[in-house]
């Protein structure tokens, strides 16, 4: 334990002191009759969920500046990209976790639901997952300083009759569980004796609803296990064996490409799926799923990917802050079906909220609902928080979120030529904007950098009073367009410049006089860049040891491929973004069992 603790930079006396996991009671009652952290006298950062976005970023933020708080019913992460693979057996559900409290053990994890949130006061209502021997589900409050909402999305039925009460999810561990045991009980019955062809035909009929990628890589998982394992042991009821793909569009995994598509489907296709496009279920029974136009096909297990929706809680948020229905609105998005946020991540019209992953929806720029978003938000939010920055309100026309520091550790820093350096660095790539503009640009001329930061710095500098301070008063500057507008204007007019420049200078001078008087005005602010997704592609397994991989960077790399080299890929890819060395050992052995022994078939 100490060993893992080291690893992560955690003090075990901390651990013993703190508010963290280890803590016994975290949650104390406070002023007011709400829960407060035990001894707590740094700001309190709630986290609900513990999925992709959550995970990532309590792997990231500072306990020695927060108390954490993690509420989420689920008290571990789960890799889902693997989930279909739990399923059929390929790999084991406990290989795909790993506890919140593993994650980070210097959080407090309560496991429970956020059943309200109210951004204008700042307390979250939570009830507890499990209930005490006399039913009771404790309940609580906790008042936050900042509040993270992570809590993903949950599976949409599109009002279509009968789906919750029949059909399996492929969205928690627990549906792969119950999933995994229905397919074993389906082959044991229709090996019974007695049982007739028609009901062997049905019990074995496998329907999957939904093209996108969970869907496709169920159905090409399950043929695998179909053909390398159940074969072996249930030779006669193999011709009564049929795994339907069904998808309501023109073609399957539209997110790739054209022949990608056309690929998969031939794959699947090979591989005994029956892929069935431009269909719609309008109706799932006990044994029929019914389809528009009148079909209806007899079925033991029916799996529903077809998407996913809002939870409770996010509409419930969404429904408190009038400003998100108006964002919504002017995106054409639907009222309360995402947090909408800024393209800092933070929920437009709240004061300290922030969204990110499947629940939220980045106004001006719109990402896919995936693991890959979801965790590089996590890791920007918690360098967004490690960094001190303010985050005030969220919206378009709010100041973004800022760092204050005093002009004297500026000084220091310029001195040592440490900091500048980074700011440095930050303006050059067009992601810092910097208020006091003069201050900057006379920085940046006593700094001692690398000659490419002069050459920059220099061009820079000039050009900065061209565009910008836009009021004296603020005299904010943003580099981007400072940048752009010093390119556009090639220095053509150098009288300008000079003109600029000097005014700037001025007003500097001005404001040292004015530092030397008032303390306060002793402070630079610097602001946060926005978040920028980077895509690194897609991925998708489609049975027979063949995936697909699109990959599309920089506007450079297009790289499309289909087959056992892009599945090599698919698999190094997922054993490498494995969240611990543990789930990576557990992964491979479990592959190298597969391989060996074939999957598990029992029943438990
Ligand atoms: P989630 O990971 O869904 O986490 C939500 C968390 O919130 C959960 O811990 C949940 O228990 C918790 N929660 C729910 N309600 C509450 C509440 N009221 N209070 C507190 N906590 C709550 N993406 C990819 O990029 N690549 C893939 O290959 C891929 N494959 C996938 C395969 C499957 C089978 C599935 C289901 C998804 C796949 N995705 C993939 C999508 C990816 O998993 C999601 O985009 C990602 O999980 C979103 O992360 P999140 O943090 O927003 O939400």
């Amino acid at each position: 334990v100490e060993k893992h603790l080291r690893r992560m930079n955690i003090d075990a006396a901390k651990l013993a002191a703190g508010t963290g996991s280890a803590a016994a009671d975290p949650l104390v009652p406070g002023d007011n009759g709400r829960m407060r952290l035990r001894a707590s006298t740094k700001p309190v950062v709630l986290v609900l969920g513990s999925g992709w976005g959550a995970h990532s970023f309590i792997k990231s933020i500072d306990t020695d500046i927060y108390d954490v708080v993690v509420v989420s019913p689920r008290n571990h992460f789960l890799f889902t990209p693997m989930l279909p693979s739990t399923a059929v057996g390929t790999v084991e559900f406990r290989s795909l976790l790993e506890p919140v409290r593993t994650s980070n053990p210097c959080v407090t994890y309560l496991e429970a639901e956020c059943d309200s949130l109210d951004p204008h006061s700042k307390v979250a209502v939570c009830t507890a997952k499990f209930s005490h021997t006399d039913g009771r589900r404790p309940q609580f409050e906790i008042q936050y300083d900042k509040a993270v909402v992570a809590v993903g999305e949950q599976p949409a039925t599109f009002g279509v009759p009968g789906v919750r009460e029949h059909c399996f999810f492929m969205k928690e561990v627990s549906d792969a569980v119950a999933l995994r045991k229905r397919i074993a009980e389906k082959f044991e019955l229709a090996a019974l004796p007695g049982t007739t062809e028609d009901e062997r035909k049905a019990a074995l009929h496998f329907v999957v609803v939904g093209g996108g990628p969970t869907g496709v890589e169920f159905a090409g998982t399950l043929s695998d296990f179909v053909r390398e394992d159940l074969k072996k042991k249930y030779l006669a009821l193999m011709k009564y064996v049929r795994v339907t793909l069904l998808n309501n569009l023109p073609s399957i995994l539209t997110q790739f490409d054209e022949k990608l598509q056309k690929s998969a489907a031939s794959t699947l296709g090979a591989n005994g799926v029956e892929v069935r496009v431009n269909v719609s279920v309008v109706g799932v029974t006990a044994d029929k799923v019914q389809l528009g136009g009148g079909e209806e096909l007899p079925y033991g297990v029916c799996v529903w990917s077809a998407g996913n929706m809002a939870r409770p809680l996010t509409k419930h948020i969404a429904g408190q802050v009038p400003e998100q229905a108006m964002a919504a609105e002017a995106i054409k998005a639907p009222p309360n079906a995402k947090l909408c946020v800024d393209s800092f991540l933070r929920v437009v019209g709240a004061t300290d909220l922030l969204a990110l992953g499947d629940c939220s929806l980045v106004l001006g720029n719109r990402l896919p609902p995936t693991a890959q978003v979801a965790g590089q938000q996590g890791s920007y939010l918690a360098n967004m928080l490690n960094g001190g920055y303010s985050l005030g309100v969220g919206g378009y026309n709010q100041p973004p979120p800022y760092m204050l520091v005093k002009r004297n550790k500026l000084q220091e820093a310029t001195e040592k030529n440490d900091g500048l350096r980074w700011l440095a660095t930050a303006m050059m790539g067009g992601r810092a904007r910097i208020q006091v503009a003069a201050d900057v640009s006379d920085t940046l001329f006593r700094m001692d950098c690398p000659p490419w930061v002069r050459k920059h710095s220099e061009s820079l500098t000039k050009s900065l009073p061209l565009d910008a301070p836009p009021s004296s008063a603020s005299r904010e500057c943003d580099v981007d367009a400072v940048l752009a507008a010093a390119a556009a204007a090639g220095g053509a007019d150098s009288r300008a410049l000079h003109r600029a420049r000097a005014a700037c200078l001025e007003s500097y001078e001005e404001e040292i006089r004015a530092e030397r008087s008032d303390a306060a005005a002793a402070e630079v602010r610097y602001y946060e860049r926005p978040f920028e997704f980077l895509n690194l592609g897609i991925m998708a397994y489609i049975g027979h040891e063949r995936a697909l991989t699109q990959v599309t960077m920089f506007d450079v790399i297009n790289l499309n491929l289909a087959g056992t080299f892009a599945f090599l890929l698919w698999k190094s890819v997922y054993i490498t973004k494995q969240v611990s060395f543990r789930n990576r050992v557990l992964i491979l052995f479990d592959w190298m069992k597969t391989r060996v022994f074939g999957r598990d078939i029992s029943l438990w």
